[in-house]
């Protein structure tokens, strides 16, 4: 009986995955890592990509990824983060991204971030940034999760110009016309848990082809109910939008998303 149960629960076997979230940012909100990782498995989130964002964080998530099998592991440097680096501090981060690289699915998060007009002067600079890491995540063979806030076409045209195949562009919050040239790249767009509420990643669903979409939380931003804060146990939410927008099953959005994954990381 007892290997019935288990046969029947794999047959309906549900496998979410959170492709983007910062599980160690919530350690400083008082918020239990062990607690959160545990929510998420009783709800189906069977992996969570951490992204890292800084030397410190890149550590603490590292040391995260290898006690815990469901939490895979995305070292970068957030844009933001790389300005008040030297490059040596950068270059040293790399090496150490390289050593580690056993240990890791992605590059990420790295991109750029114009979100302020005092911004543009450092364009430049994220841009040779930026493509340290693109270059990065080319050698290695392994996938670069993108932030592109304000900044899309800069990034895309970089992305284009390194030739750049496996990419994620995460909370993509550009024109729709970018979101056709970034499925025509072949690349993938992950939807953050607030595409509940938010019209713009509404719209990125229905343009993006199916094969195309991944789920995200950004935890622990962008709760799909507007509370603090999120957690990966609720990317459910946008795995049940894309499903009402794409009309099908939620059953058949978590099997595609499964294999989008699959088809990117593995
Ligand atoms: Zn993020």
């Amino acid at each position: 009986m007892k290997n019935l149960n288990k046969a029947l629960k794999e047959l309906n076997y549900n496998m979410l995955i959170d492709v983007h979230c910062h599980i160690d940012k919530l350690i400083e909100e008082g918020v239990s890592v062990e607690n959160c990782i545990k929510n998420a498995l009783k709800n189906d989130v069977k992996l969570m990509v951490v992204n890292g964002t800084n030397p410190n964080q890149n550590a603490i998530i590292l040391e995260l990824a290898k006690k815990h099998k469901e939490i895979k592991v995305a070292l970068g440097i957030y844009p933001l983060d790389a300005l008040k680096l030297s490059q040596d501090e950068i270059d040293k981060e790399i090496e150490l991204i390289i050593k580690n690289k056993e240990f890791i699915v992605a590059i990420g998060e790295v991109g750029l971030d114009l979100k302020e007009e005092e911004l543009h002067k450092t364009l430049d600079k994220q841009k040779a940034n930026l493509t340290k890491f693109v270059n990065l995540a080319i050698s290695l063979k392994k996938p670069v999760i993108i932030h592109s806030r304000k900044a899309e076409l800069h990034t895309i045209e970089l992305l284009e110009q390194l030739n750049a195949k496996k990419v994620i562009m995460h909370c993509f919050s550009g024109k729709m016309s970018l979101v056709d040239r970034i499925t025509k790249n072949g690349w993938f767009l992950s939807i953050p848990a607030n595409v509940n509420y938010n019209q713009q990643f509404q719209d990125v669903v229905k343009r993006t082809p199916l094969n195309n979409l991944l789920c995200e939380t950004d935890t622990p931003y962008l709760h799909p109910l507007k509370e603090w804060p999120n957690e990966p146990a609720n990317v459910i939410y946008s795995y049940k939008k894309i499903a009402e927008i794409k009309g099908i099953t939620l059953k058949e959005a978590e099997k595609q998303i499964e294999n989008n994954y699959k088809d990117l990381f593995e």
